[in-house]
């Protein structure tokens, strides 16, 4: 990863991509203040204690989890007052409202990662709760991040699990972006897979070996997130790192939040959906036969309404009505697939064993997990393989069998 920062190069897609310039620093969590001599800090209950902050030049929440809203924006914005650099000393939550409030107020970002559990560390955007809704925001990348291996490998085991989950949705998310490139003639960028595909690998291997907090299996994972975050920041786009099966997250996290509730820790609900993907792909290439049914949508329309508010309902089918497929070619997609289906499926269905999807699935009861596979592809325009499912009116016998 390290050779691409701050380069800007011609791609074999066409495209000139540009990688931002990121400085990665691998130190003692404790010699943040001296790493970030003119920063301010913000960190959480659970983070605070691992660094001796300099009161001065530090806030702390007073939640343990503090949620990406604009009020804690605003908060951060407002402590940091002039200091030059704003610094997360966290995960998920705390970097994006670093990141969002030096964005908004002219300062820097540096980012100390507390758990290996998202990609969104090397990241531009920032996703921001606006009165309960979840909104994508332009924001900047970190100047610099500071890895302590040891910090990582002991982050909660739940934030490891998550972890895994959200970088294992890599592969179904490529595979999606091959199927709509190959059915809608999408843009696609190989370079952006061939930098991540043996990180991937090598994670899905060592799976068992990151939740028993092994030093260089840990690392990589971390490596492999970093990388993640910086595909999507060439790409200009989430499409590398996000398929079905993030939507089938999205939709279990608003649910959540539309109740006012906080959701599992994101690659949680992320690997739900990458087993639906994982099951999805089996149909498809295995040519498991399921019994064709409509899905007529008045029907689809209902269901929302039983999960979200009209407004929210009525924003989504427009999306859906929108989605435009050109013919669905199966067997043209096979032989696209073949390849990574081969190499990748089974490590992805060991790797969703040692983090325990069962026990994610559990949670839920199965007729609304159904639901959810059946409406997940509503809520946004990117084409994946519930596409393909809908278009040949599989969508709802595959929602009921698959669990
Ligand atoms: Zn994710
Ligand atoms: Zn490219």
């Amino acid at each position: 990863m390290k050779d691409i920062l701050g380069k800007t190069f011609e791609c074999t897609c066409g495209r000139i991509h540009e990688v931002p310039d990121i400085e990665i620093v691998e130190s003692s969590i404790k010699s943040a203040p001296d790493i970030f001599p003119e920063a301010f800090f913000i960190a959480d209950l659970n983070t605070a204690s691992l660094v001796n902050l300099p009161e001065r030049r530090s806030f702390v929440f007073a939640e343990k989890r503090p949620l990406t809203t604009v009020e804690n924006v605003n908060r951060v914005i407002e402590e940091s007052g002039d200091f030059p650099e704003i610094v997360s000393i966290g995960s998920g939550s705390l970097t994006d409202i670093a990141r969002y409030a030096a964005y908004l107020s002219g300062k820097q970002f540096s980012c100390v990662p507390t758990a290996p559990s998202v990609d969104a560390y090397t990241s531009t955007v920032a996703p921001v709760l606006v009165d309960g809704v979840k909104k994508t925001f332009k924001a900047i990348p970190p100047r610099k991040i500071l890895i302590d291996i040891d910090i990582l490998r002991n982050a909660p085991i739940d934030l490891l699990r998550a972890g895994v989950g959200d970088i294992i949705a890599k592969v179904p998310a490529r595979m999606d972006w091959i199927l709509s490139h190959i059915t809608n003639n999408e843009y696609i960028c190989d370079f952006v897979w061939d930098d991540i595909k043996d990180l991937l690998k090598e994670v899905l291997l060592r799976s068992e070996d990151i939740l028993k907090r092994e030093k260089i299996a840990v690392r990589t994972l971390m490596n492999a997130q970093l990388v993640s975050g910086l595909n999507m920041v060439i790409m200009g786009s989430s499409r590398p790192a996000s398929g079905a099966e993030h939507m089938v997250s999205h939709l279990i996290e608003m649910f959540h939040e539309e109740r006012g509730e906080l959701p599992p820790f994101h690659g949680l609900t992320v690997m739900i959906g990458v087993f639906v993907s994982m099951k999805a792909y089996e149909v498809l290439m295995e040519e498991k036969n399921l019994p064709v049914e409509d899905f007529p949508i008045d029907e689809r329309r209902k269901e929302l309404l039983e999960l979200f508010d009209e407004k929210k309902v009525m924003e989504f089918l427009k999306t859906y009505e929108g989605k435009r497929f050109q013919r669905v070619d199966l067997e043209k997609i096979r032989k696209a697939l073949e390849d990574i289906y081969s190499e990748f499926l089974p490590l992805l269905k060991k790797a969703l064993e040692t983090i325990d999807v069962t026990s994610m699935i559990r949670k839920y009861r199965r007729e609304f997990l159904s639901k959810i596979v059946r409406l997940s592809n509503t809520i946004r325009d990117r084409f994946t393989i519930l596409d393909v499912f809908d278009e040949m009116k599989l969508l709802k016998s595959f929602s009921r069998e698959i669990f």
